[in-house]
């Protein structure tokens, strides 16, 4: 994991102990705050460079912290851990800003490989190339190759597969991607999302079926992973 300063708002000691024990161990600088509050404080002051966000807090909850935190004009990684399942909770939080989520009760790995996406995305956000796979997408030349060889995109797709690649490692919903992607000029529905993202896994992904870097989230919407584990 790349070295990092995360910050923990999370009220249930046990689980705060044993998160500060996984990235300490991973070699991470780990501030923790155990309401609300304080974590809001922390967050606007200490400039992490991601934050683990429990939902059900003390004083402010998660939702309140991430919307303050992005209206604050902070763009630092936010993983929401929530000990709720439902669809519009996890909605919610995406849509005030949140990048990722991750359930209660989860394995270590996979809170690990969740938070080393977000922070790998931060890293190489700059980059006017980016790789996946045998992939190669050009930015500014609005291309992508295949193995040196170019995959023809609709516009509409290679601005999908951009966005995507511009927001890899997180849960997207369709909302979202309307918004960003579509943008409000003209009237879609979130069908003409899975119509695009369906002709552009046809392009793209190796195995249709079982896809390597657009996945679906049922009932939420879609997250792009550039398999680039650590
Ligand atoms: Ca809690």
């Amino acid at each position: 994991m790349i070295p990092s300063r995360i910050l923990i708002v999370e009220d249930e000691p046990a689980l705060l102990r044993g998160l500060k024990d996984t990235f300490v161990s991973q070699g991470c600088e780990v501030l923790v705050a155990q309401n609300g509050e304080q974590g809001l404080n922390m967050a606007l002051g200490t400039n992490p460079d991601l934050i683990l966000l429990d939902i059900m807090l003390p004083l402010l909850n998660g939702y309140e912290i991430c919307r303050a935190v992005r209206e604050s004009g902070r763009e630092m990684p936010i993983l929401m851990v929530t000990a709720k399942g439902q669809e519009e909770d996890i909605i919610l939080g995406l849509n005030l800003g949140a990048d990722d989520y991750i359930i209660k009760p989860f394995r270590r790995g996979e809170l690990i490989a969740r938070v080393s996406a977000l922070l790998r995305r931060t890293r190489s956000k700059q980059s006017a190339t980016f790789r996946f796979g045998d992939y190669e997408l050009n930015l500014s030349a609005h291309k992508l190759f295949r193995g040196g060889k170019e995959v023809v995109l609709t516009a509409k797709e290679f601005r999908l597969l951009a966005y995507f690649v511009d927001h890899r490692g997180c849960a997207l919903t369709r909302d979202e991607i309307l918004n960003s992607v579509w943008g409000n000029s003209v009237i879609v529905t979130p069908r003409s999302i899975d119509r695009c993202v369906a002709t552009l896994r046809a392009k793209i992904e190796p195995h249709a079926h079982s896809p390597a870097y657009i996945h679906t989230i049922r009932d939420i919407g879609y997250r792009f992973e550039d398999g680039g584990g650590e």
